[in-house]
């Protein structure tokens, strides 16, 4: 059938990615890839960068990134772009016709192991981004990711935790809730005070962003705005510290990775407090890799004085530290032992993946805190 103002294309989305291209009028395209850290490196860039559009929430697929680009694009300088994937070759389909001039790859975890059936699946599905884009951003700690960029012949800046081009010198944390950070950017040093707490994960991230920035303003930092980073905060849900009268709450109930974590619980540690304690749900689409995913989760909250497990979700069978205070499938029970457990001074973590919704019990826990 044949009705008007139709359009007929050969393909739906690669009709939809064309036009979105032609659209984006951006001197320079950012693509920012990796498992942990894209929604939080974009928002950087975008301070970075003030004359900057980015991609918004999780619009990051092969149908988000063109929508959002013909919804949202106002005409910007520079054009801050996530490419997702689940699988080989999502990553590539719109890199190849939304093509970034700088292509950051934050790193590589574990994350949907379960959807991409391995681990060098998510491996060679996020270098499809270096493959498309001019210059590449590397990350100098991951050995596997410096090994593959030595087989590729274009411009490429690196990051990492006192090694690459940007690098993170040194962090610490005020009493008052601050971090204090020192960078070295290729030859010269840089100190910054963040008014919020962020942990080694977000601070690569910014060393990433730096060098990203660095690359699409044409080499110069004249157009960087670096007082603009001071007042970044983490948003709801996603490692954001409060103070519930004398206990201090880390809502990181957004989702979880056993990355995240790791920087997590390593924060907690470098942070004064009476007790560190979490309260944890699974990791979810790790399929077969669900038990190793969780043992190893588990050996990360030992280092904490205390943890209460969320039962009852695929996975959560396997929480099993040896420093579990207790455990209920009811979101309510649990929330009342945690509030019971808590004393003054005290840090907690709520972590789980987004389908656990622990958002419920921690807005359990501070109604029955207040
Ligand atoms: P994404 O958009 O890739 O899902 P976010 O910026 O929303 O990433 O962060 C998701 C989770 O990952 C949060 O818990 C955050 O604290 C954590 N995170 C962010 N960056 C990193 C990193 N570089 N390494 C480990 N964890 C990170």
């Amino acid at each position: 059938m044949h009705l008007k103002n139709q359009i007929i294309v050969n393909n739906v989305i690669d009709f939809l990615l064309s036009l979105a291209a032609e659209y984006l009028k951006a001197k320079k395209v950012i693509g920012v890839t990796g498992s942990s850290g894209k929604t939080f490196t974009k928002e950087v860039l975008n301070k970075l960068l003030p004359d900057s559009f980015k991609t918004p929430g999780n619009m990051n697929t092969e149908i988000g990134v063109p929508i959002s680009i013909l919804n949202e694009y106002k005409g910007q300088e520079v054009a801050i772009i996530e490419y997702a994937m689940n699988k080989k070759g999502d990553i590539e389909r719109i890199c190849k016709i939304i093509k970034p001039d700088v292509g950051i790859v934050l790193n590589v975890g574990r994350q949907h192991i379960g959807v991409a059936g391995s681990f060098e699946n998510i491996f060679y599905g996020k270098m499809e981004l270096f493959q498309c884009s001019d210059t590449i951003i590397y990350n100098a700690d991951d050995e596997m990711m410096s090994e593959y960029v030595k087989t590729i012949n274009k411009p490429k800046i690196s990051f990492g935790i006192k090694r690459g081009n940007v690098s993170l010198l040194e962090w610490n944390y005020t009493a008052s809730g601050k971090t204090k950070v020192r960078y070295k950017i290729f030859n010269e040093e840089k100190k910054i005070m963040l008014n919020d707490i962020f942990h080694r994960g977000h601070l690569l991230n910014i060393a990433a962003a730096v060098a990203a920035a660095v690359a699409a303003a044409i080499g110069t930092s004249e157009k960087i705005c670096w007082k603009c980073l001071e007042n970044i905060k983490n948003v709801k849900g996603r490692f954001h510290w409060k103070n519930l009268g004398k206990i201090r709450i880390i809502d990181d109930t957004y989702n979880a990775s056993l990355s995240a974590f790791d920087v997590a619980v390593e924060t907690m540690l470098k942070i004064d407090a009476k007790r560190r304690l979490a309260v944890v749900g699974p990791i979810f689409e790790q399929g077969w890799f669900s038990k190793e995913t969780h043992e190893r989760l588990s050996k990360i909250l030992e280092k904490l004085d205390g943890v209460f497990v969320l039962d009852g979700y695929e996975g959560s069978e396997y929480i099993k530290p040896k420093n579990v205070i207790a455990r209920a499938k009811d979101k309510k029970k649990l929330a009342r032992k945690v509030v019971n457990y808590l004393r003054k001074g005290d840090i907690i973590l709520f972590k789980a993946s987004r389908g656990v919704m622990m958002e419920e019990v921690l807005c359990i826990v501070e109604e029955m805190l207040k």
